[in-house]
């Protein structure tokens, strides 16, 4: 195209004005207005408009110049309205890729689309075109005072639409630069807000005010929505994990107003989600908030441990705005992904911070379990392995008491041990007597604890005497103990301070029920050997063997000591005529009954009584004279004799006679020279006439 040397002038002029004006421009609206500016000035043009495709949404977003009326067929258009393509004439225009030019509007032709008639002058809409790609048009009206434009305004106009429209598209691109890098800016700045070592509700909070800020959302929060996980799924109320200006009211309205297409929209909305869908159509949902219609935006936050999660926004909503509602709920999606990484950070370093307390408890737990075991396992003792057990035990779980109730086969009675840590009050021990048997009473107990005699209390000395309880405890927790496949007892953990016993106190005491039922089974079953071993199963007394085997450490610290040990030999009178004539059974009774007046009579703990053989007794007296012996050995005698038998509805007198001797008055060597001795008093006394206790008086035993 060949210009004039006027036209070419004003083509350069306008050039350099327009790339003065426009160089260091960024944003679109003021790039398009200078463009409209210049091309009005150039042709005297009144007013003018740009109008640009968005491919998003396939329509043509309105620009206008400073003089424009801002009316388009006859309605009032603020600038960046997007306009349908399949109207008025720059539609046309922009569809077929043809200006349209009109001299004088008065004159234009029926087949234009027009909206408004009005007025004169001349009017031209032209395409806008890069490499024959229409990217918008430009409208320029002339002044109705004016002529319409000459052939040369529409060639100059139609020069210039080229470089009108690589500035449209650099305003275009410089803008989506700019969002992109907003947006950026603002996911890093969320990003680093997320990321910091804070409460992550504090995070969330502050995170869904600065998301508010961005977005001109009003409300937003993070929100657990229990979705019915498949059939008989309890459905809890939602809850507010974070918020800003969202209140419980809100959660309550909202639930009312969408909470069923809420929860249908979030359950589809997770079974796909693809990253390309991100900008797609936003998940919307209209919501009434008194006269006011809102808009609600959810977005699921999927972390791992739980899809519970949902971030919602609630904004005003701005018709003929599609594209912001796009852009926004783009944002929101990416920012949803920061949000879940946060929760779930948060989730797993909640997880990592139990996974270690746990670790570490358990391996000091594990460590104090070794050495309970080991402990127990070393001794057969059953109070040494109680006391070892209560010592370690409480340094697992603190306690004041710690009860251990058990049956004793050997007694055929409940035995109740307490090992407190302290001083006990009285009434304290009162409370805890009486809440163990109640308690126990509860179980199926083999035997029950009603059954036989009325539980021993056994308590041992505090391991720690100072200072001492209160007279109650305000907690206490207890588990059965279970020997061969029956409850057979129970331990019972008591606690002055109220500090409630908790799921890994009872596990733990589980595990140490199970471990100390094993020592004391076995302690148990070694002491109960060990009785039978030295029992005598008719009278209950020491056998022979057990005799024996005190006699000698006795006898060996009488010499070492040089302390006094005396012998009872004991044998019923006539005891073959008495088994004649009243029977064996008889006889039998008669044994029994002898054994307890003995067992009655002696020193518990200290003497030793036991059946000699046959109708033969044994009384073992340590730190007890010739003279002590005789005395009490009178007594004895008395006793028998004073309580006659009763069988068979008869009153069948019996009488013994007893042999003494003393290791300070005679001089015995070993434990036979002592039983010698005694069994030749005893003789003594029968010869006497029976029904009497001689004494071996003599120093030497030979010449007995
Ligand atoms: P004494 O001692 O007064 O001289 O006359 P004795 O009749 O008691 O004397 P002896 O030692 O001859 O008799 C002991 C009797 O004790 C013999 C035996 O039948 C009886 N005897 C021993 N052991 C038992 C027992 O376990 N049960 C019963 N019923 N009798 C027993
Ligand atoms: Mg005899
Ligand atoms: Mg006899």
């Amino acid at each position: 195209m060949k210009y004039s040397a006027n036209i070419t002038t004003k083509l350069i002029a306008f050039h350099e004005r327009l790339a003065a004006r426009t160089a260091d421009m960024v944003d679109l609206e003021k790039l398009l207005k200078a463009v409209l500016g210049e091309v009005t000035t150039l042709v005297g043009a009144s007013s003018g408009s740009i109008m640009v495709h968005d491919p998003a949404l396939n329509r043509l977003r309105l620009y206008v110049s400073a003089r424009h009326p801002g009316r388009i067929g006859g309605r009032s258009l603020p600038s960046g309205t997007a306009l349908p393509v399949d109207e008025g004439i720059a539609g046309k225009v922009f569809r077929e890729n043809a200006p349209v030019i009109v001299t004088d509007r008065t004159k234009a032709g029926e087949s234009l689309p027009w909206k408004r008639r009005r007025g004169g002058g001349g009017f031209m809409s032209l395409p806008l075109c890069i490499q024959r790609r229409v990217i918008g048009v430009l409208n320029l009206n002339g002044s109705p005072d004016r002529e319409g434009f000459t052939d040369e305004d529409v060639r100059l106009v139609t020069s210039l639409t080229g470089s009108v429209a690589a500035l449209v598209e650099k305003g275009r691109l410089l803008e989506e630069v700019r969002r992109a890098h907003d947006e950026t800016q603002r996911l890093y700045d969320l990003a680093v807000l997320l990321s910091r070592d804070e409460a992550v509700e504090t995070l969330l909070g502050e995170a869904l005010r600065k998301i508010s800020g961005d977005l001109e959302a009003g409300r937003a929060a993070v929100i657990r929505f229990s979705l019915p996980s498949g059939h008989g799924g309890e459905e809890q109320p939602p809850e507010i994990v974070a918020a800003w200006k969202f209140g419980a009211e809100h959660l309550k309205r909202l639930s009312s107003a969408v909470g069923t297409s809420l929860r249908t929209e979030l359950s589809l909305s997770k079974r796909a989600r693809r990253a390309d869908q991100l900008g797609g159509p936003p998940v919307s949902l209209p919501f009434r908030d008194g006269k006011q219609v809102l808009e609600l935006f959810c977005l699921p936050l999927v972390t791992i441990e739980s899809d519970s999660f949902v971030l919602c926004a609630i904004r005003e909503p701005r018709r003929g705005d599609p594209e912001a509602a796009r852009r926004h709920y783009r944002f929101l999606s990416l920012a949803a992904r920061q949000i879940a990484t946060a929760l779930e950070r948060a989730e797993m370093i909640e997880q990592l911070r139990i996974d270690k307390s746990v670790l570490l408890e358990n391996a000091l737990t594990n460590e104090i379990f070794l050495s309970i075991s080991t402990e127990l396992a070393s001794t057969l003792d059953p109070h040494l392995v109680l006391r070892k057990a209560f010592d370690h035990f409480n340094k697992l779980v603190p306690y004041t008491t710690f009860t251990i109730m058990l049956f004793d086969e050997i007694e055929q009675a409940y035995h109740i041990i307490v090992q407190p840590s302290r001083r006990l009050a009285p009434a304290y021990l009162r409370q805890l007597r009486e809440e163990v048997v109640s308690t126990f009473r509860e179980y199926p107990a083999e035997p029950s604890i009603d059954a036989g005699r009325a539980p021993m209390l056994d308590v041992f000395h505090p391991q720690n005497p100072t200072p001492g309880a209160p007279a109650k405890f305000r907690q206490s927790m207890q588990m059965p103990v279970v020997l061969n496949g029956k409850i057979t007892g129970m331990v019972h953990l008591s606690r002055v301070e109220d500090v409630t016993f908790g799921r890994s106190d009872f596990n733990k005491l589980s595990q140490f029920t199970a471990i100390f039922v094993t020592s004391i089974k076995n302690a148990l079953i070694h002491k109960r050997t060990e009785k039978l071993a030295f029992t005598d199963p008719l009278t209950g007394l020491y056998n022979h063997r057990y005799f024996q085997e005190t006699l000698l450490p006795e006898f060996i610290r009488s010499r070492r000591y040089d302390k006094p040990l005396s012998l009872m030999i004991i044998d019923i009178d006539h005891f073959k005529k008495f088994n004649d004539t009243w029977g064996h059974l008889t006889g039998d009774k008669v044994l029994i009954h002898v054994g307890q007046v003995f067992e009655r009579s002696v020193r518990s703990k200290i003497d030793t009584v036991a059946r000699y053989g046959g109708e033969e007794f044994a009384i073992l007296l340590p730190e007890t004279p010739l003279k002590g012996a005789h005395l009490f050995a009178e007594r004895v005698r008395a006793a028998v004799e004073a309580s006659p038998v009763k069988a068979d509805g008869k009153t069948l007198p019996v009488t013994i006679s007893i042999g003494v001797a003393c290791t300070l008055v005679t001089n015995c060597t070993k434990t036979s020279d002592l039983i010698a001795a005694a069994d030749s008093a005893l003789y003594a006394a029968k010869d006497a006439g029976r029904n009497q206790v001689k004494t071996f008086e003599s120093e030497h035993l030979e010449h007995v």
